[in-house]
């Protein structure tokens, strides 16, 4: 049973709807006072249809739902694709000095662009003093904020925190909740299906087989990824052997 405590001090509360697994099961959790949220979902224009289709499901469902909508895809046309690992030829200084003609970016700097500031700052404009999050420990070695936290200027509330990710897909099965079938092939599912950073989540397998089309376009963003890394890889590995 949920304590809801945290709702009786606020009017103005947000739950930050991905349609990820994790916001999916607090949005059932809190199902009993969905009349006092307001979901507020980031749509990258990248989302893979599956989980549109949680997201549309869920929208359906709920009194208030707000879609802000952002443009992953322009935007790192224009700023540089994101990933895991950035040479510093692609960085800005290398690029002014001729060492790449290829930007990339860091894809923390790309998720806070496109996802976390756009939500943030419109739960600010809206007022919002209590935001829910599904995120939980066994996501990350170290939570950036805890449950409580207040530092963005509304205070946050982790209702999973210290779920298990088990405990997240018992909990979905046991309230008959749309569980996405990118969860069949890993623990987490993408916030941009051609994104080509975030090579944990292991997406080329994934595209090939239910998106031909997604990973056509993922496998020629990772290849311009890699003709930028693997040069400097190459290099170091030259230096490593003579350690
Ligand atoms: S998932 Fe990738 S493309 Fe989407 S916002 Fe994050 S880093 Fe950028």
């Amino acid at each position: 049973m949920i304590d809801l405590e945290p709702l009786t001090r606020h009017s103005r509360t947000a739950l930050q709807f991905s349609g990820g697994k994790d916001s999916l099961a607090v949005a059932f959790l809190l199902r009993p006072v969905w009349d006092r949220l307001t979901f507020y979902h980031v749509d990258t224009g990248d989302l893979l249809p599956e989980v549109r289709e949680v997201v549309g499901e869920v929208e359906a469902m709920v009194p208030r739902f707000v879609r802000i909508e952002t443009h992953a895809r322009d935007w790192t046309a224009r700023f540089g694709l994101p990933s895991d690992l950035v040479p510093t030829t692609c960085t800005p200084v290398g690029l002014a000095i001729g060492a790449s003609k290829q930007p990339l970016v860091d894809r923390f700097v790309c998720c806070a662009s496109n996802i976390m500031a756009p939500m943030n700052y419109r739960m600010q404009a809206d007022g919002v003093t209590l935001a829910v999050r599904g995120t939980k420990r066994a996501d990350l070695a170290r939570l950036p904020a805890e449950n409580g936290d207040t530092t963005l200027g509304y205070e946050l509330w982790l209702p999973l925190q210290d779920w298990s990710h088990e405990q997240v897909f018992d909990y979905l099965r046991e309230v008959g909740a749309p569980i996405c079938r990118v969860y069949e092939h890993k623990v987490n599912a993408p916030e941009c299906a051609t994104c080509p950073a975030w090579w944990n989540e292991g997406r080329a397998g994934y595209l090939r087989e239910h998106h031909p089309d997604l990973f056509e376009i993922y496998a020629a963003k990772l290849r311009v990824v890699a003709s930028e890394i693997v040069p400097v890889w190459e290099t170091l590995r030259l230096e490593w052997e003579k350690i």
